[in-house]
C-alpha cells in the first residue's frame, strides 16, 4: 500500500519528547473546508503546521506518514491491518512511539486487530480520530491528536514509556485498544470499555491507572504475525433465529469459527434442531466462540441450563472479551496456527489483555 511522509523538524535540536510517527489512515478526522468553498474535503497533510498550528510547537520530532489513498474506515480490512503493522515494524526502531489517526467508525476493530499483530509489542501505538472533522470550529480533532501525541510520549521515572501497548485515545480517556467499543454515533464521548477501566483520564492533568497499564519490559522484542485467516462469522442470536439463518451461516464452505453473540451470560436457546447444528459444527471443527450481547459482564457457560449444553458440547467461552476483540482474534489464530486443539487454547486464554479470566 504506497504512502507519503513529511517531516515536521523539533523545535529543539534534541527534542525532550523523543520521536513519533503519526499514520494518517483517514476517517471524518482529515476533513477541512476547502479554501474558498463551504464544502469538506480530505486533509492536504502537507500543510498539517498551517491547520494544526499547535503541532509545530510540540517538543517532538514527528514524522507524519500518510496513506497515499486515505480510506473511511467502513473500508478497512485485514490487508489494511497487515500493512499498518508492517509499517510499524519498518519504524519500530527509528521511533519512540506511534500515533494512528482512524476513522472512528471500525477503530475498536483495528486496535484489536493491531494488538495481536504486534506481538511483544513495547512502545505506544494510540489509535485516535475525531466525531467532527477538523477543519470544523467545534471540532474534537485537536484535542484528541494533540492529548494523544502527549500520551504517546509520556516516560515514567526511569525514562521508559508509560503506555506500551495498542490503545484508543479519546475524549479524555486512554483505553486498551481490545477492550473499547464505538458506543456513539453523535456524542464526542465516543468509546467505552466496560469490561477494564480506561488507562489514563486526561483532564487538566494526566492521571494514569498504573495498577491497569502493560509494564515496560525490555525483553520484549517486537516481532509481527503476517496473515489473518478471514473464514469466521458473527451469529448473533435473537428470539425467532431460523433453522435456515443458523444452518447456511454454520455451513458457509471454508468456515473455521463463528463468534457466537449469545443473551446475558452466555445463554442461548435450547431448541434440539439448534443444539444439534451446534453440535454438528463443532464435530466438523468449527470453533464456535461464545461472546456475550452485553456490553458489561462476562460469559459464564453453565450458570444457566441455557448454557449448559454449549459448555459439554466444546463451545469455547469469551469470557468478557469485545465482540470487536473476538473476531479479530479469531482471524489471529486461525492465521498463525493450523491445528484446532491449539485454536481453542488460545482463544480461551487472554493473549494480550483482552480477556479477564
Ligand atoms: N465514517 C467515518 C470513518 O469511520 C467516521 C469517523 O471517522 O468518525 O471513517
Amino acid at each position: 500500500m504506497p504512502y507519503t511522509t513529511i517531516h515536521i523538524n523539533p523545535i529543539s535540536p534534541e527534542p525532550t519528547n523523543g520521536s513519533v510517527l503519526v499514520i494518517y489512515t483517514g476517517g471524518t478526522l482529515g476533513m477541512v473546508y476547502e479554501t474558498k468553498g463551504r464544502q469538506l474535503v480530505p486533509f492536504d497533510f502537507q500543510q498539517i503546521i498551517e491547520k494544526v498550528p499547535e503541532i509545530g510547537r510540540l517538543d517532538f520530532d514527528i514524522t507524519f506518514l500518510s496513506l497515499e489513498k486515505p480510506i473511511d474506515s467502513s473500508n478497512v480490512n485485514p490487508e489494511v491491518w497487515i500493512e499498518l503493522a508492517k509499517i510499524i515494524q519498518a519504524h519500530y526502531d527509528q521511533f519512540d512511539s506511534f500515533v494512528i489517526l482512524h476513522g472512528t467508525d471500525t477503530m475498536a476493530y483495528t486496535a484489536s486487530a493491531l494488538s495481536f499483530l504486534l506481538e511483544n509489542l513495547n512502545k505506544p501505538v494510540i489509535l485516535t480520530g475525531a466525531q467532527l472533522p477538523i477543519g470544523v470550529a467545534r471540532s474534537d480533532a485537536r484535542e484528541n491528536v494533540m492529548t494523544a501525541l502527549e500520551l504517546a510520549s509520556a516516560k515514567n521515572e526511569e525514562g521508559h514509556p508509560i503506555i506500551t501497548e495498542v490503545c484508543i485515545y479519546f475524549n479524555s480517556f486512554l483505553l486498551r485498544g481490545n477492550r473499547a467499543k464505538k458506543k456513539e454515533s453523535s456524542d464526542f464521548n465516543a468509546f467505552d470499555s466496560a469490561n477494564y477501566p480506561p488507562l489514563a483520564n486526561a483532564g487538566v492533568r494526566i492521571e494514569y491507572n498504573t495498577p491497569f497499564i502493560r509494564n515496560y519490559d525490555p525483553s520484549r522484542q517486537l516481532s509481527i504475525q503476517e496473515h489473518l485467516d478471514n473464514n469466521v462469522a458473527f451469529l448473533k442470536m435473537f428470539p425467532g433465529i431460523s433453522p435456515q439463518v443458523v444452518h447456511s451461516i454454520l455451513n458457509i464452505s471454508g468456515l473455521k469459527g463463528i463468534v457466537l453473540q449469545t443473551y446475558g451470560a452466555g445463554n442461548a436457546t435450547t431448541e434440539p434442531w439448534f443444539l444439534e447444528a451446534i453440535q454438528k459444527a463443532i464435530e466438523r471443527n468449527v470453533i464456535i466462540f461464545n461472546v456475550s450481547q452485553c456490553d458489561g459482564g462476562r460469559v459464564s457457560q453453565g450458570h444457566y441450563e441455557t448454557s449448559k449444553f454449549l459448555e459439554e458440547v466444546g463451545v469455547v467461552s469469551g469470557s468478557d472479551i469485545t465482540a470487536e476483540a473476538a473476531i479479530t482474534k479469531m482471524m489471529y489464530v486461525f492465521g498463525k496456527e493450523h491445528d484446532p486443539e491449539k485454536w481453542r487454547d488460545m482463544l480461551a486464554k487472554p493473549l494480550c489483555g483482552e480477556m479477564s479470566i
